[in-house]
């Protein structure tokens, strides 16, 4: 049981991302103190919309320099902090070097900001947002789990550097984190696990994979048909309320998968045509696993990747998320319109 003083600053991390930005929001909201690390406090522009929320909000916002590589950057925000909610790793699915891009930052970052805990006297709880990536790689992985379905008890075995890199990093930085959680008693460690994260982001910076997974529905990149990828959706409203509720419930304890419905690719496109009729090329079929095999690799998409994830039932267990953090999912068909309307009034889509 931790119980937070909510009159002591917050340190988050990576507060310009788009999941943070809405958990920045609930912290100032609620009038609190929020310090944010960042990797460039100087770029006003960049942080405008952070300063408009808290100037409309009760809490204020408090701004220093941090990497996630720089080694004892983040000591300074976590002065007095009594709670650190660590955001901040890249989520990226293309990259040149995933040992540089990915794993560096997620692992070495998560093992910088937790040092940084143990010598903050102050600091008693610490949250954090791995991913349900760090409970399963592939969606074939299911049919190794009981019941076919994704808990917390589980682990990704399949992922390496190699094969989806980016599920790799969030296992090893999650994995990390326990392993230097148990080594001391002064501070508890709560754990976010979301599934694929859409809804309107509270920056106008695009940033995050989620914004280029469901711009593909409406750039024509799926006109000539979708692959049939079933997996977990989740709205980043919900996924910021649980980090706030794992904040701040003394009774709050151990991973969460956040995950409102499974879905897939031509489900989400139809929640679009129910809004935006025909106005965008969006998928209207599923493309033959066979084709996909042939033509995934000039795309730059690896077979193992498509045997192992097309065609396969998405299943996870959410009820942990709902007994424990008290969380009433959103509907999608809402969320995925709205994070799309959001996109084209942002001009996203050049006609
Ligand atoms: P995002 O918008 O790209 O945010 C990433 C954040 O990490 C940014 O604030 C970025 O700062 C920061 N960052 C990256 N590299 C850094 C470095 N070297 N030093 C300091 N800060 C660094 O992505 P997101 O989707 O919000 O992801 C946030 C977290 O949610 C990640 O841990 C991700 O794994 C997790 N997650 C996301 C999803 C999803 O579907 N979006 C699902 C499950 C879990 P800059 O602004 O300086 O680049």
């Amino acid at each position: 049981m931790v119980n937070i003083n909510t009159s002591k600053p917050v340190m988050i991390t990576g507060a310009t991302g788009y999941v943070a930005g809405w958990v920045v929001k609930r912290l100032l909201d609620a009038g609190l103190t929020v310090h944010a690390p960042v990797r460039d406090p100087e770029n006003a522009e960049k942080l405008k919309y952070l300063n408009e929320l808290a100037e409309k909000a009760p809490g204020t916002i408090k701004y220093f320099k941090a990497d996630l590589l720089e080694k004892g950057s983040y000591e300074e925000s976590m002065t007095d902090c009594e709670l650190v909610i660590h955001t901040a790793s890249p989520f990226i699915n293309r990259v040149k070097d995933p040992q540089r891009d990915l794993i560096d930052p997620a692992l070495e970052g998560t093992r910088n900001v937790l040092e940084s805990v143990n010598k903050t006297e102050t600091v008693k709880r610490v949250v954090l947002t791995s991913s349900v990536a760090a409970i399963m790689g592939d969606t074939m992985d299911l049919l190794e789990y009981p019941n076919k379905m994704a808990t917390e008890e589980q682990w990704n075995t399949s992922s390496s550097l190699d094969h989806q890199p980016y599920s790799y990093s969030k296992t090893l930085a999650e994995k990390e984190a326990w392993k230097i959680h148990n080594k001391q008693e002064r501070w508890d460690l709560v754990v976010i696990n979301p599934v694929l994260v859409i809804g309107p982001g509270i920056s106008p910076n695009i940033t995050s994979e989620s914004f280029n997974i469901v711009k593909m529905m409406g750039d024509g990149s799926l006109k000539m048909g979708a692959p049939a990828l079933n997996f977990g959706i989740v709205d980043v409203r919900d996924v910021a309320d649980a980090h706030y509720n794992a904040a701040f419930m003394p009774e709050a304890s151990g991973r969460h998968i956040l995950s409102a419905e499974n879905k897939d690719i031509l489900d989400l496109a139809q929640y679009l045509k129910d809004k935006f009729g025909e106005a965008y090329p969006f998928p209207k079929k599923n493309l033959p696993k066979w084709l996909l095999m042939l033509v995934g690799p000039m795309q730059g998409i690896k077979r193992k990747m498509i045997k192992r994830n097309v065609g396969y039932l998405w299943l996870v267990d959410n009820s942990k998320s709902k007994e424990k953090l008290g969380i009433e999912y959103r509907p999608i068909d809402v969320a995925i319109q709205e994070f799309f309307q959001q996109m084209i009034d942002q001009g996203v889509f050049k006609k």
